[in-house]
């Protein structure tokens, strides 16, 4: 049986793809290469050129791919500040993707699809850390689309025997342990490789948007799972699904928030270089804090992050070393 995974060239998509054929799943790969890259995937899955909001295309590879036990989506746009400035980009891609996808899914009667939600469906949230039943009031489009998908999908398996699981990623960063495979954005808008590219001599300075929010040393708290961990939880989320379990949405994150200064200064410390940095204005679309309770998926998918900040860092680090201009040599 075959895996379909959307988005397979992207950063998160890529390392799924790697891990899932590790573990000796037969995979077959959809992407647009909008922002993917064609050599972030491995030789050993099917690669399909295309976009989800194209339905005859979809159609075209479910048909050839006659045995798809589950489906994982990972070809959303994904930047806050983007989404605050073309919000109907957001709504086109994210939602109206995932609405075709599900239809192509129904048509063939394909029963699993694990995708990636996130921490910015909560927006400013009541609590910390976040639970699964704190309210999720998104305050940007990005945020608000999956919510969206995450609406859609649960109407969806209450009217077909479809069944889904939401895995709302916190703050993602890192890279495959060997550093073969990682993040290569072509506009780098993320903390940690951006942090990265200056201790790599690319840029001058990290800008530090904002030191007013409402936390200890003013900048914004995100909790950052590694990579590796991310990948396992949706491997066993697939698995979950496949033996019986029921829809669901699922935090992913590590319950330690890290304020933006004490990224940069793990960051000094993996790398040993100075990595000058300047506060700037605020981003819009930030909320202050992001920490994730994720004890629902350790009990329920059996998963525990293991990676530190450090770690997922020092992954990062040896990405960006060995593959300095990311896909492009
Ligand atoms: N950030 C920053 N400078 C940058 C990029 C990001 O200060 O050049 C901040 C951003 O405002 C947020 C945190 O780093 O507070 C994490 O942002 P990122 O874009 O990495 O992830 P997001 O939380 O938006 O998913």
């Amino acid at each position: 049986m075959t895996v379909l995974i959307l988005g397979g060239a992207g950063y998160v998509g890529s390392h799924a793809t790697d891990e899932f054929l590790a573990r000796g799943y037969d995979v077959a790969v959809v992407d647009n290469l909008s922002t993917g890259h064609r050599a972030a995937v491995a030789d050993k899955a099917r690669f399909y050129e295309g976009d989800i909001r194209d339905k005859n295309f979809l159609a075209d590879v479910f048909t050839k791919e006659s045995d798809i036990e589950g489906v994982m989506h990972f070809c959303a746009y994904s930047l806050v500040g983007e989404s605050m400035e073309k919000p109907l980009m957001y709504f086109e891609n994210n939602v109206g993707g995932a609405m075709t996808l599900l239809d192509v899914m129904h048509q063939f009667d394909v029963k699993h699809i694990v995708f990636s939600s996130t921490a910015a469906t909560f927006g400013i949230p009541e609590v910390s850390p976040i639970t699964e039943t704190t309210p999720q009031n998104p305050i940007n489009p990005y945020g608000e689309s999956k919510l969206i998908m995450e609406k859609m999908m649960a109407w969806q398996a209450s009217a077909t025997d479809m069944t889904y699981v939401a895995l709302r990623y916190f703050n993602v960063a890192g890279a495959k342990h060997d550093g073969s495979i990682g993040e290569a954005h072509k506009n780098e808008t993320h903390l940690i490789p951006i942090i990265l590219q200056v201790a790599l001599g690319q840029r001058e300075k990290i800008m530090i948007y904002g030191d007013d929010y409402h936390t200890e040393d003013g900048t914004c708290v995100r909790d950052y799972i590694g990579m590796t961990d991310l990948i396992d939880a949706h491997i066993k989320a697939l698995a979950y699904l496949k033996t019986g379990g029921k829809s669901d949405a699922f935090n992913l994150g590590t319950k330690t928030g890290y304020s933006n200064l004490q990224v940069l200064e793990t960051a000094r410390q993996v790398t040993g270089h100075a990595i000058p940095s300047e506060i700037g204005p605020r981003r819009a679309g930030d909320p202050d804090a992001l920490v994730a309770d994720s004890s629902k998926a350790q009990q329920t998918l059996d998963w525990k992050p293991s990676e530190s900040l450090t770690d997922i860092i020092a992954n990062a680090w040896q990405w960006h070393q060995n593959h300095p201009h990311g896909y492009a040599e």
